[in-house]
């Protein structure tokens, strides 16, 4: 069977010295920053991808300081957000931090061309199997040939690992959201809504996220973090009671649909990294427990990678420092046990401290003095009730 290069030429190859399967954020992230760094131009690089990435599946948003390296496709950004609670609600400037978006197919696109430059980086779309590792080789076998290779990254997430175990709890950061346009001006696009915790809680931590284009149009995504997903249905009938009820809007049009899934969970994910498979993006533990955000973590963690493989250091752990880990777990801890709270505990925090300290402390960026700021800012009496079950049940 003849293979064939994403760009169209054959490749008959089957021998490589990395193989990165999926090529979504990390995937992607990944491929460009060994294309791009003249330190790898010796090496053989496979991307693997059962999908040609031509559609805008999905929008990715993240706060940051100034100009980044995605500042060429960010399509929108805010420098004010609005947090909507149940009885605290309040628009905050967010300088010197930018929340920005950025579109699925643009990202897709600007990358796929950066690495079809790189003449030591092959594309192939083609579904993959299995990858393994055997006799100091690792094999990632398609649906069309078995390549070999001294060292895979594999992004595609097994979500049964983390399901099948109950050490740590897990939920899921569900959403649905509707790119809609409507007749009269209801957006202020300057303001991104990051959380409104106003709508039904339903008994679960749910709120709405709006980001506007226009005063015509917006991206809304009604979210939850709970257990288990709603059926579709549920998602929708919110996100129109949202524009009828909140916006006072009853006349828009759905101009795009994204729905998503995102794994919060405390399990250690680099535990399944072996010397020649390494999991990377959401499959490795990229993504923050506690908020679903991967996007510009994978970012930070792909540089963390790359300068690990320059020297030539032991790459099976990337994971994140303890205290963060942990500040995580308690949070997921009782919105596990208590998912009703959860609107509470986001209030209570966005009342009591800026949200520049509560971006940093999600970057994990903050020392031990603003660590106790922030866990201060919080409803006291959840958190340590949250301390006593896991020392009770010897977390490890
Ligand atoms: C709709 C949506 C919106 C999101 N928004 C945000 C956001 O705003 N901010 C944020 O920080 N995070 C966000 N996330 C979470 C996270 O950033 C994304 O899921 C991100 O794409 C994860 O990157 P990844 O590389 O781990 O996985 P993916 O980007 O999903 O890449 C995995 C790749 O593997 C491929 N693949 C899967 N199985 C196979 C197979 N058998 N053979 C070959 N290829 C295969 C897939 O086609 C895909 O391209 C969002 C997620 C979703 C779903």
């Amino acid at each position: 069977m003849n293979i064939w290069h994403n760009s169209g030429l054959e490749i008959t190859k089957t021998h490589y010295d990395y193989i990165i399967v999926g090529a979504g954020a990390s995937g992607l992230m990944l491929a460009n920053a060994l294309g791009k760094d003249a330190f790898f131009n010796d090496k053989s690089v496979l991307l693997l991808d059962k999908n040609p990435k031509n559609s805008n599946d999905r929008t990715w948003c993240f706060w940051e300081k100034g100009a980044g390296e995605f500042e060429p496709i960010v399509h929108q950004s805010w420098n004010t957000i609005f947090f909507g609670g149940q009885v605290y609600s309040k628009q905050l400037v967010i300088a010197p931090y930018t929340y920005k978006l950025i579109r699925g197919i643009d990202f897709y696109r600007y990358f796929i061309d950066k690495i079809n430059s790189y003449s030591n980086i092959d594309f192939v779309n083609s579904k993959v199997l299995q990858v393994e590792e055997k006799n100091d080789i690792a094999n990632v076998k398609t649906e069309a040939i078995t390549y070999t290779c001294g060292q895979v990254f594999n992004s595609i997430l097994e979500i049964n690992k983390i399901q099948e175990q109950n050490k740590y709890p897990v939920l899921q950061q569900h959403f649905m959201g509707w790119v809609v346009k409507t007749k009269e001006p209801v957006f202020d696009p300057h303001v991104a809504t990051f959380m409104d915790f106003s709508v039904d809680q339903k008994n679960n931590t749910r709120f709405m996220y709006a980001l506007p284009f226009s005063k015509h149009s917006a991206l809304l995504e009604y979210t939850l973090f709970s257990q288990n997903l709603l059926p579709k249905e549920d998602y929708e009938n919110a996100i129109q009671e949202y524009l009828i009820k909140n916006l006072g809007c009853e006349d828009f049009e759905i101009l795009e649909k994204e729905k998503g899934s995102i794994p919060m969970t405390n399990y250690k994910f680099h535990k399944h990294n072996t010397k020649r498979i390494q999991y990377i993006g959401t499959a490795g533990g990229w993504t923050k427990p506690s908020t679903g955000y991967t996007f510009f973590n994978t970012a930070k963690k792909t540089r963390s990678l790359v300068q690990s493989l320059k020297e030539s250091k032991s790459i099976t752990t990337l994971s994140s420092k303890w205290k963060f880990w942990f500040y995580d777990l308690l949070l997921l801890d009782i919105l596990y046990k208590h998912n009703e709270k959860g609107h509470y505990i986001f209030e209570t925090l966005f009342k009591n401290r800026s949200p520049q300290l509560i971006f940093k402390f999600l970057d994990e960026e903050t020392n031990f003095w603003e660590d106790l700021q922030v866990i201060s800012g919080c409803p006291k009496k959840e958190f340590l009730r949250a301390i006593y079950r896991r020392f009770i049940r010897k977390f490890s």
